[in-house]
């Protein structure tokens, strides 16, 4: 990118190079305009506080650039399927007719903003038509990158986050610790510039990103990663969604762990929480939870996108919320206390259904946590968390304080790059799901496998219909669709294989269910697939 525009691109391939084209980039840019780019490059077209969706996908774009070119369709779909990249295929196609205007930040900001407003795909495509007859080339693809989530100039948050300490001369530590704070590069971005990181803090009803768990496979390789600080704090691994419950007493929200506000599906969860009467953030994980037990989690799912009004739902599908951490308590922030600090400032509290506090048992051995887990599968659990008493709590990290075990019933989450039509009763719809880890350096989704098990019909009809709106590029039977449907698979093994680009392959996969929760970037990597290599083997 230049000054204050949004065109051009940078060759810098190594991290420091990277980093520092980055900073004398943030540099040249006033406040506004720093705002605006620290958000585009982490990814996103608004700010994540701001999460009503812009609606602009593949369709749409697709629409407007047939529109402003007068292209043939099909000389559209060879250019597109040889590309397989929507940005560049929009700065090839507009090469011959664009504009010369190089919108500002703020312009282009603000273009964005009326983009969303605009309703129904066609007027949205007409208003992008309008804008890409205007740009240069690379302008436009730069914005259709931004739409789609996916600038493919390999930057990831962390880089971003260095660039920004080294362009304002601030320490790389803050401005991440900001950054899992607020949730909002564009935000922190103007912490770092004007000197405001120290005003970093938890608030209420500003929800942070969750810690995260790495995997182990097996009770020995768990209590190794912890070499000798024994015991081990143990936890269920509760099979549902998680929430961040935030209540200033009076008042309270749930959030999802992508930040958003779920209060109005969960209605009784933040009334409970409320009736506490004290300012708290919880972290919990929230079940079906019938005659205390557990209900499947596809149960759950008929609850979400649902109004919680509908008293009918909430009665037929009881929720239970189990509390395993808390990070803020009487309003103050406890995210620098160890585990074992916050639990007993949680243990003071008097929780009531349908909020209650997860039990947290000890392990010494492999014999321990081998029974703990057996207890858990037994009871209709996904496996144990095992957690270091000392640990603090690192929002959006897998700090490696938390470690999951879900041994003997393997899972991955991947995302889906291809999809097949199906055969027989599955002919008229795109059935057959190639997805893909990520790449550990690149972040680039690396094809491990295919599966065609797991989902309901219904499910496999809805999936297809979305699919086809992430269509990318169509190969006979075959569609390459934007990576943005995350799956949870299963599966019996994992070997090392040629037949994928990853270099693994796995045996008799199986889909345990879509994961509408998870994020693309929140999916598992190459190494943590390789890893269950020994295992599963
Ligand atoms: P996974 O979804 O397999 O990556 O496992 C990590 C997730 O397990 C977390 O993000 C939580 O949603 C969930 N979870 C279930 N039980 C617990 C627990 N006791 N402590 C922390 N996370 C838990």
């Amino acid at each position: 990118m230049t000054g204050s525009t949004c065109s051009g691109r940078t060759n810098a391939s190594s991290r420091r190079a990277k980093c520092g084209v980055l900073a004398d980039y943030f540099r040249q840019l006033n406040e506004a305009e720093l705002r605006h780019a620290a958000v585009w490059l982490s990814g996103h077209a608004f700010p994540c506080s701001d999460q009503a969706p812009h609606y602009t996908g593949p369709g749409v774009v697709r629409a407007a650039l047939l529109k402003v070119t007068g292209m043939p369709k099909m000389e559209y779909r060879q250019i597109e399927r040889g590309l397989n990249d929507l940005g560049r295929t929009t700065e090839i196609v507009l090469e011959p007719i664009a504009g010369e205007r190089n919108p500002s930040l703020p312009e282009l900001a603000s273009f964005l903003e009326s983009l969303r407003a605009t309703s129904g795909g066609s007027a949205k495509a007409e208003a992008l038509a309008v804008f890409f007859r205007e740009v240069p080339a690379i302008a436009a693809s730069f914005v259709v990158k931004i739409l789609s989530g996916d600038l493919r100039i390999g930057l990831k948050e962390g880089l971003l986050e260095e660039g920004l300490a080294v362009a304002f001369g601030v320490d790389a530590a803050e401005v991440r610790e900001a950054n899992m704070l607020e949730g909002d590069l564009g935000c922190v971005a103007l912490m770092a510039f004007s000197g405001r990181l120290h005003e970093r803090k938890l608030r209420l009803f500003h929800p942070v990103k969750c810690m995260l768990a790495r995997a182990e496979p097996d009770a020995e390789s768990v209590l190794s990663h912890f070499s000798g600080r024994l015991p081990v704090w143990v936890e269920k691994k509760f099979d549902g969604i998680r929430v961040q419950i935030h209540t200033d007493g009076s008042n309270a929200r749930v959030f999802t762990r992508d930040l958003k506000c779920a209060t109005g599906m969960f209605p009784e969860i933040a009334t409970a929480a409320a009736s506490l009467g004290r300012p708290v953030i919880f972290d919990a994980e929230l079940l079906a939870w019938k005659n205390g037990h557990p209900l499947p989690f596809f149960t759950l799912q008929r609850r979400l996108g649902r109004s919680g009004d509908d008293l009918f739902l909430g009665a037929e599908i009881p929720v239970m919320a189990f509390v395993f951490d808390v990070l803020m308590f009487d309003g103050n922030s406890l995210l620098k206390m160890p585990l074992s600090e916050r639990r007993s400032l949680l243990s003071q509290l008097e929780l009531t259904a349908p909020l209650r506090i997860a039990e947290v048992f000890e392990a010494r051995d492999a014999t321990n946590l081998n029974s703990l887990f057996e207890t858990a599968r037994r009871s209709g659990h996904e496996g144990l968390m095992v957690k270091d008493p000392m640990g603090l709590y690192a929002p959006g990290r897998r700090g490696g304080g938390w470690i999951k075990l879900k041994k003997q019933f393997a899972t991955l989450d991947v995302v889906v790059i291809e999809v097949e039509y199906g055969h027989g009763k599955r002919r008229g719809v795109l059935s057959d799901y190639t997805f893909a880890v990520r790449d550990d350096s690149t972040g680039a989704p690396v094809a491990i496998g295919k599966a065609y098990s797991g989902l309901t019909d219904p499910e496999i009809a809805a999936l297809s219909d979305e699919l086809l709106t992430l269509e990318v590029s169509r190969s006979g039977n075959k569609l390459t669709v934007e990576p943005q449907i995350v799956l949870e698979v299963a599966f019996d093994a994992i070997r090392e294989s040629s037949r994928h680009v990853s270099g693994l392959a796995l045996r008799f996969p199986r889909i345990v269910r879509i994961r509408r929760d998870k994020a693309v970037d929140e999916i598992d990597t190459a190494s943590s697939a390789r890893r269950l290599l020994t295992t599963c083997g």
